[in-house]
């Protein structure tokens, strides 16, 4: 598998099962703070659908193995849902539930007239081959071709999924319909209606945001130096554009470990690297470090790009970044959020910092219906617009309510799902 939407790390299982857990205690301190009415808070902290499917997919040896699978649409107030699917062997219900949750958050605040969702298999792709990735990727498509749909939910690339699992996607439905549905899944190839600048979308605007606050902070941009834990599509292009911008970048790390150097990494050799041996480490002009390290490192910048639950209460004391932008969904618990605010770190929340590549999938969607296309400029200048919109409306609320960046993000998130559910009413 190549180009997986975030690279997975070392985060032990039994933290990624607190993610549940941690969205539920985010959701909890905006709705306190807004004084949303418990039926409104009844109604938001559980998903509003979901389907389990377990299904039989052949193995390339002949044999039948059963595999299951989830789509957990949270809350459909906005509009269709959307939000990607995870190929991963830990991945459970509740992981899924917390994700989709998170996904209704990310799309209110950037603004996309969506609900959340979010869709997993437990597999580990790495141990399967293309043909039984094709084979597990179009049963699961038809499982849950019951629930998606361009009017009701579109799924796009997450862990372990690709564009070129998109495409079998939309091949799928679209055999199924008899004629082709591009609007059905995003993040797919450009050569099947995907669009421009999707791929780099996460990290791009994660660039923008970070870019916007670095401003607000006065920090200089050539003397930032950024440590990446995570080398999938977001960390590796996070590092691309970073290094464009003329920040370093002293870390970078994937499942295998990590390489430092305090002077700023050959951010390109050590992805070719990668690309030759599967790994960053063992790159020239590198010292090795862990995942674990990785985070502690001297640095003004720390971006997780990889699994949930990395930061806690038992490392964030002893992280030095200034700013903390989260690439990946759920990387820090509650606890380490209350040790950095107290410590002046400055967290950019994921339902911020990685809403890019839902807002650039908003307008692979939107192109994909009109048949009209655009061109990679229109579609980074929107980006950007989108943005930095949503990073100026959470510092001013920030500002305002005396509350870090992931309170105000979702003080304006579940405020506004709550006005949509409350316009709407209740059916019947
Ligand atoms: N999986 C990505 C996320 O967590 C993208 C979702 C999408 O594009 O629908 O935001």
């Amino acid at each position: 598998m190549v180009m997986a939407d975030v690279e997975r790390s070392a985060a032990a299982p039994s933290e990624r099962l607190d993610l549940l857990q941690t969205v539920l205690q985010q959701f909890d301190e905006a709705a306190d703070r807004l004084d949303l009415p418990d039926r409104l808070r009844g109604i938001l902290r559980v998903p509003q659908r979901e389907l389990t499917v377990n299904f039989p997919v052949k193995r390339d040896n002949g044999r039948i193995e059963v595999f299951q699978g989830f789509r957990v649409q949270h809350n459909l107030a906005r509009g269709p849902t959307k939000g990607g699917i995870r190929y991963h062997p830990a991945v459970t219900i509740n992981e899924t539930r917390a994700l989709a949750m998170l996904m209704t958050w990310k799309c209110a605040l950037a603004g996309l007239p969506y609900g959340g969702a979010k869709g997993a298999v437990i597999v580990d792709p790495k141990q399967l081959s293309a043909g039984e990735i094709e084979r597990l990727t179009r049963r699961f498509a038809t499982e849950i071709s019951v629930v998606i749909g361009p009017e009701r939910d579109i799924p796009a690339p997450d862990i372990g999924t690709t564009p070129q699992v998109m495409a079998w996607i939309m091949d799928t439905i679209s055999m199924h319909q008899g004629h082709t549905v591009p609007a059905v899944v995003t993040g797919k190839p450009i050569n099947v209606g995907g669009s421009e600048g999707r791929l780099e979308a996460t990290g791009r605007g994660l660039t923008y945001v970070l870019m916007s606050a670095s401003q607000h902070l006065g920090l200089n941009v050539p003397d930032i130096r950024l440590a990446i834990q995570g080398c999938g599509n977001v960390g590796s292009t996070v590092a691309r554009e970073a290094v464009a911008l003329g920040m370093k970048v002293v870390a970078l790390s994937d499942s295998r470990g990590g390489v430092y150097n305090p002077y700023g990494l050959n951010v390109e050799a050590v992805l070719t690297h990668k690309a030759a041996t599967g790994s960053v480490v063992g790159a020239v002009n590198a010292d090795t470090l862990t995942n674990e390290e990785l985070l502690e490192v001297e640095c003004e910048v720390l971006v997780p790009a990889a699994l949930s639950g990395v930061i806690t209460a038992h490392n964030a004391d002893r992280i030095k970044a200034q700013i903390i932008a989260e690439a990946a969904n759920g990387p820090t618990t509650k606890a380490a959020d209350a040790i950095l605010y107290e410590r002046g770190c400055v967290v950019i929340p994921d339902i911020l910092a990685n809403a890019g590549g839902v807002t650039v999938s908003y307008f692979e969607w939107v192109q994909g219906l009109q048949e009209f296309f655009w061109s990679e400029r229109e579609v980074n200048a929107q980006l950007r617009r989108v943005m930095i919109n949503a990073l100026q409306q959470v510092l001013r609320v920030a500002a305002e309510q005396r509350v870090d960046l992931r309170t105000a993000a979702y003080m304006l998130a579940v405020q506004r799902v709550a006005d949509a559910v409350t316009t709407r009413g209740i059916y019947p």
